[in-house]
């Protein structure tokens, strides 16, 4: 999957902080780039065209990283993960809606780190498995062709809104989502029902599916699956 030509871009004004992720990057097989602020970031992103971009929130210079998103997000699709330092933060980073497809708080492990960016390159970059069966515990299978759910091979009844739940967070394991990701994902940029949509949906595949669907409650954020 990482291989030499996977160019990662991280923006960071903390050279401490570069210089480790780097690290681990390289380790990984990735290609890595450095940028200390914003302006330079822009100018590192526009000469070696990243797979992915890890973008650090506060930023010293004229341009934070919100700034660095919006521009890239003028005309790249390209994955964004967010290094953010504070709570406000992560409100800043979802409540804008800047399109990051993942964000970590600081302090935080560069093995997670690296964790999340192959699965977020490995989502972006095999959006379509051939298999629509997906295991998610011993017990518990997803079909999505057949658009069913068997515990021990037998059929369990789903809302289409539930279902559908599922198959997102199944398609995103590994990925803390946001309840506003979740909403947009599975309802639809256009719907206007709040947060508790999303709990009340998630409380119901608990209950119907038990301790072995490995759904987490990611306190402050939204739910995982893993
Ligand atoms: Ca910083």
């Amino acid at each position: 999957m990482a291989s030499d030509d996977t160019v990662v871009v991280i923006v960071e004004d903390d050279p401490n902080i570069s210089d480790l992720v780097e690290l681990y990057l390289r380790r990984d097989g990735f290609r890595p780039y450095q940028a200390d602020s914003g302006e330079r970031a822009l100018d590192v992103i526009r000469e070696r065209d990243p797979s992915l971009i890890l973008l650090d929130v506060g930023l010293g210079g004229e341009l934070d990283g919100l700034d660095v998103c919006r521009r890239v997000r003028a005309d790249s699709q390209v994955p964004i993960i967010f290094m953010t330092a504070r709570d406000d933060e992560i409100d800043r980073v979802l409540g804008l809606e800047l399109g990051a497809d993942d964000y970590v708080t600081k302090p935080f492990s560069p093995r997670e780190l690296v964790a999340r960016v192959k699965a977020v390159l490995r989502r972006v970059e095999a959006p379509r498995r051939i298999s629509p069966v997906t295991e998610l515990s011993d017990r518990i299978v997803l079909d999505s062709a057949r658009h069913e759910v068997t515990v021990d091979g037998a059929p369990v009844a789903f809302a289409t809104r539930e279902f559908d739940l599922l198959k997102y967070l199944a398609d995103n394991r590994g990925i803390a989502l946001s309840r506003r990701q979740l909403l947009d994902g599975v309802w639809g940029h256009d719907w206007v029902g709040d947060d508790r949509t999303v709990d009340v949906h998630v409380r119901q595949l608990r209950k119907k599916l038990g301790d072995d669907l490995d759904l987490v409650t990611v306190w402050g954020v939204g739910y995982r699956l893993d």
